[in-house]
């Protein structure tokens, strides 16, 4: 018999790939322009001219080896070093090349940090609204999702909630800021308070906990808003960054995991992303765009069309009678359904050709998630249509 889970999870898409499929199909029988999709977080900005000019000067000068060989599987020297240098400049940290393992994006940093620290049984408390392959890779890793609520208005993890649901079998916590899909910012009092509870479960109980920060949205804020970095307040800390969003290189597949060396078993934890990175299969992250992060490392794609787009959509949809909550960073908007049913909701947009994606993805039924990471006529042209909606629901 075949490995069922696996069979269950190829033959249910989930349901964001089932709308970008969906997006596809309505475009060739309707028109690209009128069909306004809002379902994937897909970058519409192209990446920054520093990474043509880097990637054809890499073409140009690299040896074949250097382009295509395999590289050392946690990922070249020299890139890893650079990445720590502009860490520690940037964060005051104190890593280096030992502490960053280069991978194929966020979702490979994910699995093998949790394949890195999971075993059977153990527990992986997540915030929702939640990135929904957090459940398939934790699950995957063997270990119990739990998942704990956030604060009804702000969507910001709800304190209580984490400190009583710490139990012996907590092994990890996964936090995601900027949020998919509320596009919310953790603050640095709550980072803070995220590390107190940890480390007062730790004196009080001797259960180690780890703080994994999944930060693919790092850069992605607005209003001069910045993002904490989670090494500066808790030293059980991994960082899972990816390259996906802030370089527009999604289908590349570059990123890295950085274990914070400050902590106590920083060496057992960095040898256990090694073992996991191979128990996996995941030889080396792609060699030619290693290369390219060595030399663009902290150039990011002009984020200002996210932020434009932001404001734009966010006060058209007010506007219209929408509750929506104010993204700060990411690229995406969550917006509460006018009906309980946010499946219902999501159906009755495709009459308006509106794709959005319902909040039971994320596990928080009763709101959708709009990714206005798209060209801003779009958003320009789904207005008319977003208040015709706001109309069949009589909130104008
Ligand atoms: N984590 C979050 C919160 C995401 O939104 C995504 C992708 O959308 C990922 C991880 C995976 O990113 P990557 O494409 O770098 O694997």
């Amino acid at each position: 018999m075949l490995n069922q889970n696996n069979v269950i999870l190829g033959q249910n898409r989930s349901a964001i790939r089932e709308l970008f499929e969906y997006a596809k199909k309505r475009k060739t029988e309707i028109g690209e322009e009128n069909v306004f999709d809002f379902s994937i977080g897909n970058p519409s900005v192209p990446p920054p001219v520093e990474v043509e000019t880097a990637l054809s000067d890499l073409i140009n000068t690299a040896s074949f080896e250097e382009l295509h060989g395999y590289t050392s599987a946690h990922g070249c020297y020299s890139v890893r070093k650079v990445i720590a240098d502009y860490l520690n400049g940037k964060f005051n940290t104190s890593l280096n090349a030992e502490c960053l393992y280069m991978t194929c994006g966020a979702a490979a940093s994910l699995t093998i940090t949790l394949n890195a620290l999971l075993n059977e049984g153990d527990e992986v408390i997540v915030f929702v609204p939640y990135f929904p392959e957090y459940k398939v890779y934790t699950e995957h890793a063997r270990a119990k999702f739990v998942a704990v609520k956030c604060e009804e208005k702000t969507f910001l993890p709800d304190l209580n909630a984490l400190k009583n649901t710490l139990s012996p079998a907590t092994k990890a916590v996964i936090i995601n800021s900027p949020n998919n899909p509320s596009g919310v910012v953790y603050g640095e009092e709550i980072i803070k308070n995220i590390a107190e509870i940890l480390g007062d479960f730790y004196k009080k109980t001797g259960n180690a906990v780890y703080l994994i920060s999944d930060e693919p949205y790092r850069e992605l804020v607005y209003d001069g808003i910045t993002v904490p970095f989670i090494m500066n307040y808790y030293s059980r800390s991994i960082v899972c960054y990816s390259y996906s969003k802030s370089l527009s290189l999604a289908g590349e597949r570059i990123g890295y995991i950085a274990v914070n060396n400050a902590m106590e078993d920083f060496l057992e934890v960095y040898a256990a992303v090694c073992g996991a990175g191979r128990s996996l299969g995941f030889v080396c992250a792609p060699s030619l765009f290693q290369k390219l992060i060595e030399r663009v490392c902290g150039i990011t794609s002009d984020i200002s069309v996210y932020e434009r787009n932001r404001n734009l959509l966010y006060r058209a949809l007010i506007e219209y009678g929408y509750e929506v909550v104010k993204p700060d960073g990411a690229f995406y908007m969550f917006v509460k359904s006018p009906e309980v049913d946010d499946k219902a909701f999501v159906e009755r947009a495709k009459r308006y050709e509106l794709l959005i994606v319902p909040g039971e993805c994320f596990g928080y039924k009763g709101y959708v998630r709009v990714s206005y990471c798209v060209n801003t006529d779009v958003i320009e042209r789904a207005l008319p249509a977003f208040k015709s909606l706001a109309e069949s629901y009589k909130l104008i």
